[in-house]
């Protein structure tokens, strides 16, 4: 079985770059790519230093390429399972098995996105979920927000942020109080709760109602619920909390021992920038705990041959 001090699952934003600090940390890293990215059916990623327009794929490239100075092995594939082992992990991914000192999941999550014939194919072209990341490119157009409740009420509030022209279409009756009807009313944003029958249109929303009515939208915005990309967090008994994110501390450690997790998968905010800063501290956490526990090997091995000459083991291990 390949040894590696670290296993990273997952190439998104929060696994590349953690790998690129573990790796420039002089650690031995095995970094499982299992496929696109959560964001890979966008043109474009926004808010994103640097690279701001540049396509998802473009960013997964470049920070692949980062990689190649470092000991970080990529491999294609799928982590499959992973269990115990050995103080450490045994993992089963699609090129065989590895054993990891320490395991990184930045598996991320899958949206689960409303059953409305036709919202699946305009996924990340003009159906959004987000206007921090599609909102510039849509601003001042005729936008619409898909939500009955009080999600829809508040991505409704947000994106009258960015055009004057915004209507929330509930897809039938809605759960709005008075104060949100209120809300909506005082900044000029109708609600339309006629049932949709599809959605069609190239680069336009061209909404079709059930009623044979139609409505032309540049972009259409609304809010999906979301699911664990991958088992393996529920398979390592890793606590979640009730959005089924992964529960982690301030340095991404898991609730369970050797275990660390970043990204969306978490509860950080769901962007590129945050799913890279939670991987970086991440690995900097990690990294520290395989400092102190080689630094605790060191001083075994020292005192239990005093007669042989060795070196004295090293002090501090602190990390910044
Ligand atoms: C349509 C869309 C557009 C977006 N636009 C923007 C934007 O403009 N700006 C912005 O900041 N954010 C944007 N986001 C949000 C952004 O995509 C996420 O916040 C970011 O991708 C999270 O990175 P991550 O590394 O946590 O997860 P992900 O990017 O989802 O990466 C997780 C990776 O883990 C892999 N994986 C999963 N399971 C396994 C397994 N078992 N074994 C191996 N690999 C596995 C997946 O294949 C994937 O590559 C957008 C999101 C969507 C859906």
């Amino acid at each position: 079985m390949e040894r590696y001090d670290a296993v990273i699952v997952g190439a998104g934003a929060a696994g590349l770059n953690a790998a690129l600090v573990l790796g420039g940390s002089r650690r031995e890293v095995l970094l499982l790519d299992g496929g696109p990215t959560r964001n890979a059916a966008a043109r474009a990623a926004h808010g994103v230093f640097t690279r701001d327009g540049a396509a998802p794929t473009q960013l997964k490239s470049l920070g692949l390429a980062d990689l190649a100075p470092y000991p970080v092995t990529v491999r294609p594939g799928v982590a499959r399972e992973v269990r115990p082992w050995d103080g450490g992990f045994a993992l089963r991914h699609d090129g065989g098995w590895a054993f990891a000192r320490r395991l990184l999941l930045v598996t991320g999550v899958r949206d689960v996105l409303p059953g409305v014939p036709g919202l699946r194919e305009r996924w990340g072209r003009t159906v959004h979920h987000c206007p921090y990341c599609d909102g510039w490119p849509s601003r001042e157009s005729a936008l619409g927000v898909l939500g009955s409740h009080q999600e829809g009420h508040h991505l409704a509030l947000s994106v009258r942020a960015w055009s004057d022209r915004v209507v929330l279409l509930t897809n039938g009756p809605d759960e709005l109080t008075n104060e949100q009807r209120e809300d909506l009313r005082r900044v000029g944003v109708p609600v339309v709760s006629t049932p949709i029958r599809r959605l069609e249109g190239k680069d336009t929303v061209r909404v079709r109602f059930r009623d044979g009515e139609r409505l032309t939208l540049d972009a259409l915005f609304l809010n999906p619920t979301q699911v664990q990309r991958s088992h393996l967090p529920a398979s390592l008994g890793c606590a979640m909390n009730a959005k089924s994110r992964v529960v982690v501390n301030e340095h991404g450690m898991t609730s369970v021992r050797g275990v660390w997790a970043a990204g969306d998968m978490t509860g950080a905010p769901q962007y590129v920038m945050s799913a890279a800063a939670s991987g970086m501290l991440a690995a900097i956490s990690l990294n520290t705990t395989l400092i102190h526990e080689d630094v605790r090997r060191a001083g075994a091995a020292f005192h239990k041959s005093p007669g042989e000459p060795q070196s004295p083991p090293p002090s501090g291990g602190e990390a910044s």
